[in-house]
């Protein structure tokens, strides 16, 4: 049959000798190269007793700020779900009530917010794509492995930041990283 295209190699069976079919030379030269890897520098490391160092600029869980005021900054504009190569996040908006302006800053919020976390690559793109400064990626906390995949998808209760001032997520190191 004639080949597709002019970088098809036909490869033909070679008849092995006496050692090839002892594999003897294959074993050996197995064992050369786990031999040389022995005194080799590990690149393996004793986690959890030993930890890798993080780059400086590695994206860990998103945040969903508030503003100065406790209020959530998130509109529900969509922009972050829109901009996620992974179709990572999605959400409901609600209106606010005249009795809820403390607790949302603009009339439209998000009554569910939720970011799957098996699927996000913490690319930052919905960080990027966010007009409202509601979303970030910190720096100060990974995504914790678990057990199955329903605890992975994120909603409200672990993305928004506590109203206690004093227990805000700080992301100013972050806002100034440029990469
Ligand atoms: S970091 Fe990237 S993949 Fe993860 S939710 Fe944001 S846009 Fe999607
Ligand atoms: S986090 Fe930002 S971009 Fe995403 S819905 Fe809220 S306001 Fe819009």
């Amino acid at each position: 049959m004639e080949p597709l295209t002019s970088r098809a190699q036909i490869i033909e069976k070679k008849k092995m000798n006496i050692w090839e079919r002892m594999y003897l030379p294959a074993i050996v030269g197995g064992m050369a190269i786990t031999i040389k890897h022995l005194f080799k520098k590990k690149v393996t490391v004793k986690y959890p007793e030993q930890k890798r160092e993080f780059s400086k600029v590695w994206r860990g869980q998103h945040v969903l700020k508030r503003d100065d005021n406790g209020a959530e900054r998130c509109t529900a504009c969509g922009l972050c779900a829109l901009a996620c190569p992974a179709e990572a996040i999605t959400m409901d908006a609600a209106e606010r009530k005249p009795s809820e302006k403390n607790l949302y800053r603009e009339e439209k919020y998000a009554a569910r917010y939720e970011i799957d976390m098996l699927r996000c690559i913490f690319c930052g793109l919905c960080e990027d794509a966010c007009p409202k400064e509601a979303i970030f990626l910190r720096d100060d906390k990974i995504v914790m492995s678990e057990f199955g995949r329903k605890p992975f998808v994120y909603g409200k209760d672990i993305l928004v930041e506590p109203m206690d001032p004093t227990k805000r997520i700080d992301i100013s190191a972050r806002q100034k990283k440029t990469f």
